[in-house]
């Protein structure tokens, strides 16, 4: 065992030496060799020290460098250096954080990064919070402590009875929620198809004068950070509209809810915490290994109720049950990495690699501009979304990047206008990395035929 380790450790920081200097995609003839795994389960045990060194070989290079300086893709972010460790030590205590008596440790830990959670993202201190596997589940977890309480306030019970018969909710939510919000409500039995959609500007924020009007049990899901954008929806604004209507409001704060922890970007964040519920992610912006997302609700009874294991919902205990606050009983110990990450940056290492990756999003924009190409968004965050053109032309500059291996950046579209999207999402980013990104996009803009001025910069 003791080797095994010690080898598994060796491997893993060869690999994040060897991930900055390498392509970041992975090379086709890495990916060719994936074929090598496939082969019929094996009649016999195998020694571990093999089964790890073929792991490594086949496996590592055929990663993504996502744990990279370079990697600009879908807001991933990387693993900051404490949390990668303490995930190995939590992986090798193996606990369970289902219940307090299974494992003190690991519940304990939960505990205490969720109330210095609260306190760095500036929420409701008496919120209670779900350490669940990213920000699809933790938007379900607390749109279905939404539902629960939506439809106890006019005296009907989900849990026990389900949602046949019972009274119908409205579902507000802009027309540029993300897809997995979608999702998440449609899991919950509200429907992908009968939300409320409400229009939004050219950043993608819900226009607070088409809010509707809204009667009866009511949710109304706002975001704070577009995926795209990076831009936040009106809090200050739309939070009064719908609780004056007596909705629930719900906060999509996956990346955008880390912008309190800066005294810089703060105002960014302004009202969201009027909020019932938030949900971000660890995994994203906190640099955390995966999975990790997390869920906050006001209202700690309802998210109790829609998530506590027995029928009986019973009055908390002495210890603080895990398992009454997520959809899984069994699940990894969570809390010990997010621990771990703040413990290790405190309160001004979290505000400065929040602001790094911002100031580097703002470098980006500003090397493509002075480039002549057009950056369609109001760079206030991590994102950046430029177009080099049509949709074909996006692709072909997109598919140049990922061969060349110097970034990874991914295509999308943005106000009916196809794009490419850079988000800087990790530690590990330095000024230099943008540096060579730009270089790297530029050249291989031109290459594929982007014609640089042609474009009209944003506001036109
Ligand atoms: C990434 C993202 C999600 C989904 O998060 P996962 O961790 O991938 O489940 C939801 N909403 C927004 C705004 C996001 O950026």
């Amino acid at each position: 065992m003791e080797n095994l380790l010690r080898q598994a450790a060796e491997r893993a920081t060869r690999y994040l030496n060897g991930v900055q200097t390498r392509n970041v995609a992975p090379t086709p003839e890495a990916l060719d060799r994936l074929r090598l795994f496939r082969e019929p389960m094996p009649d016999g045990p195998a020694d571990p020290e093999d089964v790890l060194e073929m792991l490594d070989t086949i496996g590592s290079p055929a990663t993504t460098g996502m744990a990279g300086a370079r990697f600009f893709g879908f807001v991933i972010g990387g693993t900051l250096p404490a949390a990668l460790a303490a995930n190995w030590l939590a992986t090798a205590w193996d606990q369970n954080p289902g219940l307090h008596l299974a494992s003190p440790v690991a519940t304990e830990l939960e505990e205490i990064s969720l109330a210095w959670l609260l306190d760095v993202l500036q929420l409701p201190a008496e919120c209670a919070g779900s350490f669940v596997t990213g920000a699809t589940v933790a938007n379900f977890t607390a749109l279905a402590a939404a539902r629960n309480a939506v439809l106890r306030d006019v005296g009907w019970n989900v849990e026990a009875k389900g949602l046949f018969g019972a009274p119908e909710i409205t579902v507000v939510i802009g027309a540029e929620g993300h897809p997995s919000m979608v999702k998440a409500l449609g899991m919950l039995g509200l429907g992908r198809e009968r939300l409320v959609r409400v229009p939004v500007d050219e950043q993608g924020r819900m226009r607070t004068d088409a809010f509707p009007s809204i009667q009866g049990p009511a949710i109304v899901c706002l975001q704070a950070g577009n995926v795209n954008s990076g831009a936040f929806d009106a809090a200050r604004e739309i939070i009064p509209l719908a609780k004056k209507a007596g909705a629930w409001v719900h906060i999509d704060g996956a990346f955008g809810l880390w912008a309190a922890v800066s005294s810089r970007l703060r105002h960014l964040v302004d009202g969201f915490a009027d909020a019932d519920s938030w949900a971000t992610d660890a995994h994203k912006w906190l640099n955390v290994p995966y999975d990790s997302g997390l869920a906050f609700v006001r209202d700690g009874d309802a998210l109790r109720a829609a998530m506590s294991i027995s029928a009986a919902y019973l009055p908390q205990g002495e210890h603080r049950e895990p398992s009454n606050f997520v959809p899984e009983l069994s699940r990894r110990a969570r809390g010990v990495d997010v621990w771990a990450a703040l413990k290790s940056l405190g309160r001004s290492g979290l505000a400065s690699m929040i602001e790094r990756n911002c100031d580097a999003a703002t470098q980006f924009s500003a090397g493509l501009q002075a480039a002549g190409y057009e950056v369609l968004n109001d760079v206030v965050l991590n994102q950046v979304v430029v177009s080099f053109g049509s949709t074909e032309l996006n692709q072909r500059i997109m598919q140049g990047i990922l061969a060349d291996g110097t970034c990874w950046c991914g295509v999308t579209h943005w106000q009916g206008r196809s794009a490419i999207r850079i988000s800087v999402s990790s530690w590990r980013t330095t000024p230099d990395d943008v540096e060579r990104s730009l270089e790297a996009i530029i050249r291989i803009a031109t290459e594929k035929g982007a014609t640089p001025g042609s474009g009209t910069k944003y506001p036109a």
